[in-house]
């Protein structure tokens, strides 16, 4: 029998209550383990003689490897390049921002050097945004939770890491069971990584957000909109077509006005497709109702199956310009970090330097939809 991930929680838990051992053993187990990167179970101080047989019979400290660690020019981007036990690749991504150089009221914030992490959720992805490399890919399969929290463990170890966001590869909503149950594992002991600092990234999987606040409170929810008509977004990311914009909005009305909390939308600009002055007065009142934080990210280019161009600087900053002094809302654009290493936005697709794609798949560079800070 393969042996499971020690952050496997559910089947962690499983196995201590058949045994009859306590739960609260569990973040002491974690603990070890994060400060222990090598360690052997049996190192584990004060715990019950029982525990040890069946940890070493059932679960691994850690069932993934880093491959690989790529470093920025911008030295604020990080790539992890993870090997997961049945040998498929994911990325996990840390950008580290200082706070000190944002302005508030005028003068620089408080705070300092804070690191987000953006982690993988599926190898490959079923949902096929044309826009994305990931999406290229195809769907390989799903991570457990232990593989998703896996990879804050790794990034932990080479920076503290204050915020989560599941942008990386794959659509969390789809992997909706490990997801709940990674995001429950990472907001407790030893993690204690604030639910409010932790964004789950959708393309609209309406069964998933009408449950998500009831599942994971605090939670933020960001949502990949990239257009303010069903048609255009359907061209977009053709899965759309499963959920009519109208039940998509009126989910996004019922999660806001449970959690009281903004939501962010995504919204990739692309040359001609999605980024008219028209169009941005349609998205303004299609949320004009909500509490909004919209991202405008400029589009990655991907390679030859890229069917999309980038808008241009000036027609990014008219649009923001109409959703920001027309309609007050506030309104981000995504600053573009990592590209080098193929760690910025829409780049997170597996590439290994000088190993070729281990997935086969593609000569295309990596992608995934990325961070906000
Ligand atoms: S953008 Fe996200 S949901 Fe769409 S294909 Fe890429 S990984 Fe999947």
């Amino acid at each position: 029998m393969a042996l499971k991930s020690i952050f496997d929680s559910g089947a962690l838990r499983t196995e201590l209550e058949k045994a009859g051992i306590k739960t609260s053993f569990i973040p002491i187990i974690w603990k070890y383990v994060i400060q222990n990167p090598n360690c052997e179970f049996d190192e584990i101080p004060s715990l019950p003689s029982a525990i040890y047989p069946l940890l070493q019979s059932k679960f691994k400290t850690c069932t993934s490897t880093v491959d690989t660690v790529l470093e920025s020019n911008d030295n604020v981007t990080t790539k992890l390049l993870v090997k997961l036990k049945n040998g498929a690749f994911v990325e996990a991504v840390i950008m580290r921002y200082d706070s000190r150089l944002g302005i508030c009221g005028g003068k620089p914030r408080p705070g300092g050097v804070r690191a987000t992490l953006c982690v993988s959720s599926q190898v490959g992805c079923k949902m096929a945004c044309t826009f994305c490399a990931t999406g290229s890919m195809g769907f390989k399969n799903n991570l457990s939770s232990g593989e998703i929290v896996e990879q804050l463990v790794h990034a932990s170890r080479i920076c503290e890491i204050r915020n989560i966001v599941f942008m990386g590869m794959g659509e969390p909503m789809n992997n909706y069971t490990s997801l709940v149950e990674a995001v429950r594992s990472m907001i407790g002991y030893p993690f204690l990584i604030s639910p409010r600092r932790i964004t789950i990234s959708t393309v609209g999987i309406i069964p998933c957000i009408k449950k998500l606040h009831d599942d994971l409170p605090s939670v933020n929810l960001a949502v990949s909109l990239h257009a303010p008509d069903q048609k255009t977004r359907c061209e977009i990311m053709p899965t759309a077509s499963k959920f009519s914009l109208e039940q998509l909005m009126e989910a996004l009305r019922v999660f806001q006005q449970k959690s009281q909390q903004k939501i962010f939308i995504e919204y990739i600009m692309l040359n001609g497709k999605n980024d008219s002055e028209e169009q941005a007065h349609d998205l303004a009142k299609l949320l004009e109702k909500f509490q909004v934080v919209i991202n405008l990210i400029p589009f990655n280019p991907i390679g030859s199956l890229s069917t999309h161009s980038t808008s241009t600087d000036q027609g990014v900053v008219k649009f923001q310009q109409i959703l920001r002094g027309t309609y007050n809302i506030r309104t981000t654009i995504r600053k573009q970090m990592g590209q080098d290493i193929m760690g910025a936005c829409g780049q997170l697709v597996v590439s290994i330097p000088g190993k070729g794609s281990p997935e086969g798949s593609s000569s295309v560079p990596d992608i995934e939809d990325l961070i906000r800070v």
